[in-house]
Formats: structure tokens, sequence, C-alpha cells
């Protein structure tokens, strides 16, 4: 018990080393895209380009799920892609995160009547960012990452307020 609190997960030494490594990974950003319609073309491609350049602020594109921490889901998912999309996340190693860009991975958007159309990534993956639009901008999706960097680091912090308050 002594040990755990010296050095377990719920030790100041763990969660202050969880601290800096999740300080690194929100600054360090690779993610690796799964674009399969319109959004990947307006929103997405536009982000790697000179005019947004996102590498300035550590986002990286990774063609690989090994390589790669979070998922950007762009576009219109059908029940056919649905397994793809599973297996993709499967292989990225954790800590992972998923981003849902435009209306139709958010919700099926103007395809949503359609049988074959997943009415939102979430029904396939855990989703911690969605961004409305159709498209949605490319500032739309700086602004997504701005939001898991703010997740990213209350996470720690969570952990730190409730070791304070288990004393
Ligand atoms: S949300 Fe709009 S722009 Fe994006 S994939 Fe669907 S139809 Fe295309």
């Amino acid at each position: 018990m002594a040990l755990d609190r010296l050095a377990g997960e719920n030790s100041m030494l763990f969660i202050r080393s969880e601290q800096l490594f999740d300080l690194a990974r929100r600054h360090s950003f690779f993610y690796l895209s799964y674009g399969i319609a319109c959004c990947a073309i307006e929103g997405l491609m536009s982000a790697g380009g000179p005019r947004f350049d996102y590498d300035r602020f550590g986002i990286f594109h990774r063609g690989s799920p090994r390589q790669a921490d979070v998922l950007m889901i762009a576009g219109t998912v059908n029940r056919k892609m649905a397994p793809v999309v599973r297996r993709l996340y499967d292989q990225m190693a954790e800590p992972k995160w998923v981003i849902a860009m435009g209306a139709c991975a958010c919700t099926g958007g103007p395809f949503r009547e359609y049988p074959n159309v997943v009415l939102g990534v979430d029904k396939i993956v855990p989703v911690d960012i969605w961004v409305p639009g159709c498209p949605p901008r490319p500032e739309s999706m700086q602004y997504a990452f701005m939001q898991l960097q703010k997740k990213i680091a209350s996470r720690t912090q969570e952990r730190l307020d409730a070791r304070a308050a288990s004393r």
C-alpha cells in the first residue's frame, strides 16, 4: 500500500510524469486522416497546405495507424466501411483520440436517409471532438485540435484533484 502511494498509479511521481508526457502529447499530434468524401478535400487537405500550415502547431499527418495518435474521420461512412474504421482505430497505440469532421461523420449529414450510411461514427469508435459543418472550415479543425489539447491537459489535472480530495 505504501509502495503504491510512492510509485503506484495514483502516486504523485506517476501523475507528475503523466503530466509531463501529456504536455508532449498535446504539442505533437500525429493524425491519421480517414478522408473519404468532400470534407477531406475541402477541410483536411487545405490543413496541410501553406495557408493554414498545421505543422507549425506540431500537428502532422501520418500514413499508418501504428504511428498515429489521432484518428480524423472526414466524410460519409457507410456500413461497409465501418469495420475498416474500427480496425484502423484498434491498430493505433494508446493513448489515442478521435475527431469526427463534418456533418456526415457526426450524424450522417445530408445522406442520413440512406440505409447504408452510418449515423455518426460514435457508433463505431469513441469520439472525443465533434466538428460540425458541411464542410467545416480548416480553422474549425485548428480549433478542434485546440480543444483536444485542453482535454488532454485536463486529464492529469482531474487525477491530481481526485488524489487531493481522497486525502
Ligand atoms: S459533411 Fe458535407 S462536405 Fe463533408 S463529406 Fe458530408 S457532404 Fe461532403
